[in-house]
C-alpha cells in the first residue's frame, strides 16, 4: 500500500516510518497541509495516518478539505498525543475512520492498517462491481447490443456532437420481417437466436468505432451513424440486407423469402428534424413504406413524396 503519512513533527514521521517497514508499504510524508494536498494530487494513496496537532491547518480540517477534494474514498487514521474521547469523535466526524494515541504501539498500528486495507479492498471491489452492473444496464441480455436505455444516453450523446460540428448524421430503423410468424412455428427459443444471429451480421457490417447498434424492441434495430451521409446510410443498409440473405437463415414461413429478411427505414439530419425523436419518426415512417412495398428492402424517407 502507499501510505501518506502527514505530520508536522519530522521525526514522529519517521518513528512512524520504520513501524510500517515490516509490511512492505509504500511510504510518503508530508509535513503540511500544502505537501499533502501536493502529494494527493500527483501519487496514488491507498491510507493516511494524520496528525492532529499541526499549524495552520489541523488534521481534523485536513481531513474534511480531503475528503471534499477526492472522488473516492481512503482510509485515514488518525494519530493523536490527545487522549479524550471527544477528541476520538471528533475524529471520526471530520471523516476519519479510526484513532490511535501516541506514542504509537508498532503492533497495533499495523493490525488497525490491515484491517483497514481490508474495508478498502472490499470498497474497490463494490466500486467495480458497481461500474460492471452500470454498464450491464445500457446493455440487451439477448444479444449484447444497446438496450432502449443505452440507445437513448448514445443518441443524446452524438446529437449533440453532431450539431456542433455541422455534420450530417443518420440513422437507421430495421425490422425483421415476418418475425412473428417465425416465432410461432419454430419456437421463441428459435426466435431468440434467430435474433442473436441477426444481431451477428449487423455487428459484423458495421466497422467504425462511432457507430452504435441498439436493439431498439422486440425485432427491431436502431443504428445511428454519426458524421455520415444518407449515401453512406444507404450503402451500410444494402450491405446489411445482402449480408443478412447470405447467413441463410430458413424461414419457410416468411411471404418474401426462405430465409429471414429484415426492411429498414433511413433517415439523416439533412432532413430538417428539429430533436432526434422526430428523426426517429423519420425513419420510422421509411420503414413504414419499405413494408408496405413488399419487404427485404430499404427506403429512404421523403419529406414530401409520402404516399
Ligand atoms: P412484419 O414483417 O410486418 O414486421 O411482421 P412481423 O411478424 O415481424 O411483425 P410483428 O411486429 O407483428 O411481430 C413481432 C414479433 O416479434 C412478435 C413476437 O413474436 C416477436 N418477438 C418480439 N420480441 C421477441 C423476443 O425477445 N424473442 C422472440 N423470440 N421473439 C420476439
Ligand atoms: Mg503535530
Ligand atoms: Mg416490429
Ligand atoms: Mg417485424
Amino acid at each position: 500500500m502507499n501510505i501518506l503519512i502527514i505530520d508536522d513533527d519530522r521525526v514522529m514521521r519517521r518513528i512512524i516510518r520504520a513501524m510500517l517497514a515490516e509490511g512492505s508499504h509504500n511510504t510518503l510524508s508530508a509535513g503540511n497541509h500544502i505537501e499533502a494536498l501536493s502529494v494527493l494530487s500527483y501519487q496514488k494513496v491507498d491510507l493516511i495516518l494524520m496528525d492532529i496537532e499541526m499549524p495552520e491547518i489541523n488534521g481534523f480540517d485536513l481531513t474534511r478539505i480531503i475528503r471534499k477534494k477526492l472522488d473516492h474514498w481512503l482510509p485515514i487514521i488518525f494519530l493523536s498525543a490527545n487522549e479524550s474521547d471527544n477528541y476520538l469523535a471528533l475524529g471520526i466526524d471530520a471523516g476519519g475512520d479510526d484513532y490511535l494515541t501516541k506514542p504509537v504501539n508498532q503492533t497495533i498500528l499495523n493490525a488497525k492498517i490491515r484491517a483497514m486495507s481490508r474495508i478498502a479492498d472490499m470498497q474497490r471491489q463494490l466500486n467495480e462491481l458497481n461500474k460492471q452492473l452500470e454498464k450491464l444496464s445500457y446493455i440487451d441480455p439477448l444479444t449484447q447490443l444497446l438496450n432502449r436505455r443505452g440507445l437513448v444516453e448514445r443518441l443524446e450523446i452524438d446529437w449533440r456532437a453532431n450539431k456542433r460540428k455541422k455534420e450530417e448524421l443518420s440513422i437507421m430503423l430495421l425490422d425483421i420481417d415476418y418475425f412473428k410468424p417465425y416465432n410461432d412455428n419454430y419456437g421463441h427459443p428459435q426466435g431468440d437466436l434467430c435474433l442473436q444471429k441477426f444481431s451477428q451480421v449487423l455487428t459484423n457490417c458495421m466497422h467504425r468505432p462511432a457507430d452504435s447498434i441498439a436493439r431498439y424492441g422486440g425485432e427491431e434495430f436502431l443504428i445511428i451513424l454519426p458524421a455520415t451521409p444518407i449515401e453512406g446510410a444507404r450503402f451500410k443498409a444494402e450491405k446489411i440486407i445482402n449480408a443478412l440473405l447470405n447467413e441463410s437463415i430458413l424461414h419457410e414461413h416468411s411471404q418474401v423469402a426462405k430465409y429471414v429478411t429484415t426492411s429498414i427505414g433511413i433517415s439523416s439530419t439533412k432532413f430538417g428534424a428539429v430533436d432526434y425523436t422526430e428523426l426517429i419518426k423519420q425513419a420510422d415512417s421509411a420503414l413504414y413504406l419499405a413494408k408496405h412495398k413488399g419487404r427485404n428492402r430499404r427506403v429512404i424517407y421523403q419529406p414530401k413524396t409520402q404516399n
